[in-house]
């Protein structure tokens, strides 16, 4: 029987790289939903290629373009309430890869209609992680993460308890600006600040790698989703990426994991998860073993680390302050509005006024109060920068 699939964000790199691996298995995949905001044609593309039947795209201008088209048998919608409409029972698989804060309400609302969801939206697991563990057990829907560390801890901690951990180090490539002088950020540029090294990525997270404040997220999402503490988790810098995670057990055993830098990797066994299947991937890189380089970050250059310390292990909705500020910053950046190293440095102010910093002692209940928090720092911003 063929699978019944939805890709959140099909447009985007996570999800073009999921549509790549399902178009070499066609025969076994049925494609029931592609979401997107505003790149119609791509998703129409995609659409013919796979026989998809339903498409929303959120952005109405590009509604309007897309229901221009020719579109034959498939449906277009422009929200997420029709998710009722194009679910009749549960599908086998959802990939949430839409980027940034904008992933959260789909991907919660999706949980109920499939049996499995692949989450690579870190921004919806760090601001909605006690509203997507409430409901994949309500829903009893299987969750695996995407990111390509998190994926490698999830791998490699099967058959083990998590009690049996002693400290988790997620690696960092350093991104584009490891090797340039701090005197010299200032005026990166966005062509600069998106050019990494090793990952091929959507703009926002590229950016965030050129702050290093995805790796502060990635440590945030590692204590949700393996329910650790943040003192049992780290970062080291590895330039060439290949080890994504390193375990270090109670019972004195380290497992080491790499794979090629590829999130193809990741994304493919999300998929097939436990069906042994093959992936084509090249030989075991003894260059890259050789010389895994492995050093502490420098936290004069990449202040945002210094972040993670003012985190708490107790319940606090600080972390959600921190993507949703981040959000929006990144996004100035990208409009020229606001240099590069502005990023962190307001990011700071903010966390450290009384207002924001007060969510460390709450929990924000539901998605209304989050978007309510982000129209609030969305203001407060654009006062900062005016
Ligand atoms: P991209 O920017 O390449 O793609 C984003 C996708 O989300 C596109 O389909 C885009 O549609 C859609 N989208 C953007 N804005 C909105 C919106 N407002 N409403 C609805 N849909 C929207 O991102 P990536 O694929 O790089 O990343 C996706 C997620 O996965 C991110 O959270 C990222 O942190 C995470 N991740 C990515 C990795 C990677 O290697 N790329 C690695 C690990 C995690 P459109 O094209 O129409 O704009
Ligand atoms: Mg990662």
């Amino acid at each position: 029987m063929k699978k019944k699939i939805a890709i959140l964000g099909s447009t985007g790199s996570i999800g073009k790289t999921l549509i790549e691996i399902i178009k070499k298995d066609k025969k076994n995949f049925n494609v029931i939903l592609l979401t997107a905001h505003k790149n119609y044609k791509e998703i129409l593309k995609q659409a013919k290629i796979l026989k998809v039947k339903n498409l929303i795209i959120t952005d109405k201008k590009s509604y309007l373009n897309l229901s221009k088209n020719k579109l034959g048998k498939i449906k277009i919608f422009n929200n997420y309430e029709s998710f009722n409409n194009i679910f009749n029972e549960k599908i086998d698989y959802v990939m949430s890869s839409i980027s940034g804060i904008n992933g959260l309400t789909p991907t919660i609302k999706i949980i109920k209609f499939t049996k499995k969801i692949a989450i690579a939206n870190k921004e919806a697991i760090i601001c909605g992680w006690h509203l997507i563990k409430k409901d994949l057990k309500k829903f009893k829907t299987s969750f695996i993460p995407v990111d390509s560390e998190h994926f490698s801890i999830f791998y490699s901690l099967q058959g083990n308890k998590i009690s049996n951990v002693n400290k988790i180090y997620l690696t960092a490539s350093g991104g584009p600006l490891i090797n340039t002088p701090k005197n010299k950020f200032k005026d990166i540029k966005i062509s600069e600040a998106i050019n990494h090294p090793n990952w091929k990525m959507g703009k926002k997270i590229s950016v965030d790698s050129a702050t290093m404040m995805n790796k502060v997220f990635e440590i945030i999402e590692a204590k949700k989703i393996f329910n650790i503490k943040y003192e049992s988790l780290d970062i080291l810098v590895h330039p060439s990426s290949y080890v994504h995670a390193i375990i270090k057990f109670n019972d004195g055993m380290v497992k080491i994991i790499a794979h090629d830098t590829n999130m193809k990797i990741p994304i493919f066994n999300s998929l097939y998860e436990n069906q042994n299947k093959k992936i084509k991937t090249d030989k075991l890189n003894l260059n890259k073993l050789n010389l895994l380089n492995l050093k502490k970050v420098d936290l004069n250059k990449f202040p945002s680390i210094k972040i993670i310390k003012k985190l708490k292990n107790k319940e606090s909705s600080l972390e959600t302050v921190i993507v949703l500020a981040n959000d929006i910053l990144v996004n100035h950046f990208l409009l020229k509005k606001i240099y590069f190293t502005d990023i962190v440095r307001l990011l700071q102010k903010l966390i450290s006024m009384k207002k924001f910093n007060n969510y460390r002692k709450s929990k924000l209940k539901n998605i209304n109060s989050i978007i309510l928090l982000n129209n609030q720092l969305q203001s407060t911003i654009n006062k900062m920068i005016a």
